[in-house]
């Protein structure tokens, strides 16, 4: 099955085809920085992150861009009343989403466009957009968009045409679905604005970008005028994306993103989780009740992003179990490689123990390797289904219940079989990144990491020894384990690859 999404613009599941053959560009709103986000909003950015690994782990070069909305209504009344500039007021909390990405273990974009630093791409496509006709001056000096000008307004979000009230006007940033009238690309300065700093020159009169206008600019100038797909969570679709999709293809002329991928909100028991209702969950509440990073990356992936989820610390408790299964699993498989290597013969007894090692010969093929290509296929298989994360997790479940009957059943298995199942893990988890989480946060196996310190104290040994040949079969075998030794001024450590050194 190829891979296909959802896309909100045709409503239906439709198969992926980049406009260049093997590359894709994706836009992801980013947060409004005027706090840290909730833990609802990190579905959303969780979302974003499974679509960016996936696209990878299909093979695309991805291009993943995140705009940091740093001017909006919100943003220029909270520097306000904390007698900030905006880039003052905002610069924690921008520092805040990015450390607080990094925790749950996103892929860092690969460009974070902020709306101050595109205000230039602003007004240069608010003038197209007066030079074909889509927007119109006020005599106050702000600009709006002609709704009427735009035949195809109302196509991504669906709103009926009765609701539409062109020539009436809307100057705020967000407004609901019976508020579809001209909206504001460029807002005459307020003495508001001119007291955050929120005011920039214009050939019309001075003043700031709307919300909208700012994401069509950020994303033509960072993807080009069409580029593949342009995400967020559920209520982006109107007014935000809709009224970016007139703008960029009034502007010019031509399809802007081509596929819309919308996620749906967390709630709060039965309630969506917003700032505005009040009833948010943060990173730092969940972390302080002592749930890790993995679990939250765990409890937010478990459900298809289109599904409903809600938040609650029971189903935190769930997801911790469920990590700890994946690591169980991932550790028990790490020992078992590691006693192979101890084996004289690459074989191994499936326990931690080397002792009774059987070698090669004789030790029956295992099924881990078949067992392996099932659960990447039934992997695959879910997430080419529009991102079906609980499909995937469960391909994974699957493996792990069948390889450790498998491990209980053998006296020994080859070590290439082993590697298999690890292979496969690894790769699964480039796109879960659960277990990638965990093992930063957790450290290593204290078996693991036993036998990592007794064996460099042998290659200490050997190098005090002068046996150098001896060394680097030890350092060999560790890096086959996963273990990767640093030679430091302080003596050499290790660690596990891809992982920071433990303490
Ligand atoms: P904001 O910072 O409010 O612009 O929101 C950032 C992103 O989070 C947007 O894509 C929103 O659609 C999304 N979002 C807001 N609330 C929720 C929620 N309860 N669940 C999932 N996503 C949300
Ligand atoms: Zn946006």
């Amino acid at each position: 099955m190829p891979l296909t999404f959802y896309n909100t613009l045709s409503r239906s599941l439709e198969e992926f085809r980049p406009v260049q053959e093997g590359r894709v560009g994706v836009y992801a709103c980013g947060p409004t920085v005027y706090q840290l986000p909730h833990i609802g909003n990190y579905r959303t950015f969780l979302f974003n992150d499974l679509l960016h690994r996936y696209l990878e782990w299909k093979g695309y070069d991805v291009r993943f861009v995140m705009n940091l909305t740093d001017v909006d209504d919100k943003i220029i009344d909270r520097a306000r009343a904390e007698g900030q500039g905006i880039h003052e007021y905002v610069a924690p909390y921008v520092d805040g989403f990015l450390g607080e990405t990094a925790t749950l273990g996103l892929r860092p974009a690969d460009a974070y466009p902020r709306a101050t630093g595109h205000i230039q791409e602003m007004t240069e496509l608010v003038q197209r957009l007066l030079d074909r006709g889509h927007a119109y001056r006020t005599e106050d000096g702000s600009v709006f968009f002609d709704i009427s000008s735009f035949d195809e307004y109302g196509k991504l979000s669906r709103i009926p045409l009765a609701d539409v009230r062109s020539g009436e006007r809307v100057a705020a940033d967000e407004y609901e679905k019976d508020d579809a009238r001209d909206f504001a690309l460029w807002k005459s300065a307020k003495a508001a604005d001119r007291e955050v700093g929120a005011v920039w020159p214009a050939p019309w009169g001075e003043g700031r970008p709307g919300w909208h206008l700012e994401c069509s600019a950020m994303s033509m100038a960072e993807l080009g005028e069409t580029f593949d797909i342009h995400a967020g969570g559920e209520d982006l679709i109107f007014p935000h994306h809709e009224d970016e999709i007139a703008q960029s293809e009034g502007a010019t002329g031509k399809p802007f993103a081509r596929y819309w991928l919308h996620a749906k909100h967390l709630m709060l028991e039965t309630e969506k989780m917003s700032k505005s209702l009040g009833n948010v969950v943060r990173l730092e509440d969940v972390l302080d009740a002592g749930y890790s990073p993995a679990a939250v990356r765990y409890l937010l992936l478990s459900a298809h992003y289109r599904k409903e989820l809600s938040f609650s610390y029971d189903g935190l408790a769930d997801a911790r179990a469920a990590v700890r299964r994946i690591v169980d699993f991932a550790d028990r498989l790490d020992r078992a490689a590691a006693a192979t290597n101890e084996a004289p013969t690459g074989a191994t007894t499936t326990g931690a123990t080397t002792d009774d090692a059987a070698t090669d010969v004789g030790v029956p093929p295992s099924p881990l390797p078949a067992l392996a290509d099932q659960a990447l296929a039934a992997f695959e298989r879910g997430l080419d289904d529009d991102l079906n994360s609980p499909a995937a997790l469960a391909a994974l479940f699957t493996f792990i219940r069948q390889a450790n009957a498998a491990l209980d059943r053998a006296d020994a298995v080859r070590a290439g079989d082993l590697e298999r199942a690890r292979d496969a893990l690894q790769s699964m988890d480039k796109v879960f990144g659960i277990l990638e989480l965990a093992r930063r946060d957790a450290g290593p196996d204290p078996e693991l990491a036993a036998w990592a310190e007794d064996k460099l104290a042998d290659r200490q040994q050997a190098r005090a020894d002068r046996d150098f040949a001896r060394a680097d079969a030890i350092r060999a075998e560790l890096a086959d384990a996963g273990i990767v030794v640093e030679d430091t001024p302080a003596g050499p450590r290790w660690k596990l690859a891809g992982q920071k050194a433990p303490r």
